[in-house]
Order: structure tokens, then sequence, then C-alpha cells
């Protein structure tokens, strides 16, 4: 009995360094555990969806896995959050400590923003930001997806 716990301990040891998923699927993973279901994404969800508009969530077939897809419309809709997409609202503080840590990593999203849309718009798509802060003022937010989505 005790030689087979022994056996079995290092076996659980040794799984636990490998990853079943390569480097690309693991960081794909944590954005997205990162990214999903935030109240921002949720709040503007439940809007669109009243509005009478239909879509898929996180389509991964397209470039940036964008938060709301409307396929027959080819257009599609992120929810960023100020802060982490930078969006010069003043609605977040500037981090003030660990900025070598911090900078980097804001301007990296920012560029892969502006990438992902670009990419986006190659392929034929349409794309908007809903940014964090336009939820406090639905109305206004409302007319915008109208803009943007056409007529229901
Ligand atoms: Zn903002």
């Amino acid at each position: 009995m005790y030689p087979r716990t022994k056996v079995s301990r290092t076996t659980m040891a040794r799984k636990r360094h490998v990853d079943p998923l390569t480097p690309r699927e693991r960081s794909e993973r944590m954005s997205r555990i990162r990214s999903t279901d935030t109240k921002p994404e949720m709040a503007v969800r439940r809007l669109v969806y009243g509005m009478g508009y239909r879509y898929r969530l996180h389509d991964s077939g397209l470039p940036g896995n964008p938060d709301m897809v409307f396929r027959s419309r080819k257009k599609v809709i992120f929810v960023h959050g100020c802060f982490w997409h930078q969006h010069g609202c003043g609605h977040y503080k500037q981090p003030q400590t660990k900025r070598d840590f911090w900078y980097p990593k804001l301007a990296k999203n920012r560029a892969r923003d502006i990438k992902v849309q670009r990419d986006l718009h190659k392929l034929g798509w349409e794309s908007i930001v809903i940014w964090e802060c336009e939820i406090k003022n639905l109305d206004v937010l409302r007319d915008r997806l109208i803009n943007f989505l056409g007529p229901e």
C-alpha cells in the first residue's frame, strides 16, 4: 500500500508540470477567463438583447475574439474596460506604482486592439468598441448602437 501511494504521488507531480495546452492555447484560455462575462459586457448584452438584436458570443474564429458577433450584418462589438484598454476618458486612474510593469502591458493592449480592428476590416467586418464609461448613459449608448447595427 505504501509504495503504491508513493508511485501515484510521483506520477501526479510529473503531470502537474506538463501543460496539455500549447502556450498559444494557454494564453488564449487565460485571456478568456479574464475577459469573459465582465460587468460592462453583461450590461451591453442586456441592452442590445432588449433592443431586439440577436448575436453570438465570443466567436473565436474572428480576429480578437469579439464579445458580440452579428453574423448576418458582418458586424462585431467589443466591450472594453477603460483602464485595460486605455480609453483616456478619466474614468480610471493611471497606476502610480509599478509603472515599469503596467505601461508596457497597457501599451500592448492598445496596440493589439488597433491591429484587431484593422484585421477585421480587411476581412470585411465592421467593428465598434463600447467603452465601460458609456454604460453610464444608456440613452446615448442606445443611439450609438442603432447607428452602428442598423435597423433591427
Ligand atoms: Zn472610458
